[in-house]
């Protein structure tokens, strides 16, 4: 598997059917409105349309399924405020 994944997919002719990198999908771990650090959030006016993987924690932008960061990787201890 390439190591440079920058997009989720999704079941063919289902755009909202989301399989993430980890084979998550809405139906076993499913999606959850987040903001730009990963915390879940509801999708009110002014969400950057924005999910979090549940299984492994990547956030991905809804409108083009990229993955736009990772919530593991923002909790390391070097970033942490
Ligand atoms: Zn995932």
């Amino acid at each position: 598997m390439p190591h440079d994944i920058k997009c989720i997919t999704h079941e063919s002719g289902n755009e909202e059917g989301w399989v993430c990198v980890c084979n998550n999908t809405p139906s076993t771990g499913g999606f959850f409105p987040c903001d730009l650090k990963g915390n879940e959030i509801e999708p009110v006016k002014g969400w950057n349309r924005l999910y979090v993987c549940d299984r492994c924690g990547r956030i991905i932008e809804q409108d083009t399924l990229k993955i736009v960061a990772h919530r593991r990787l923002l909790r390391l201890p070097l970033l942490s405020n």
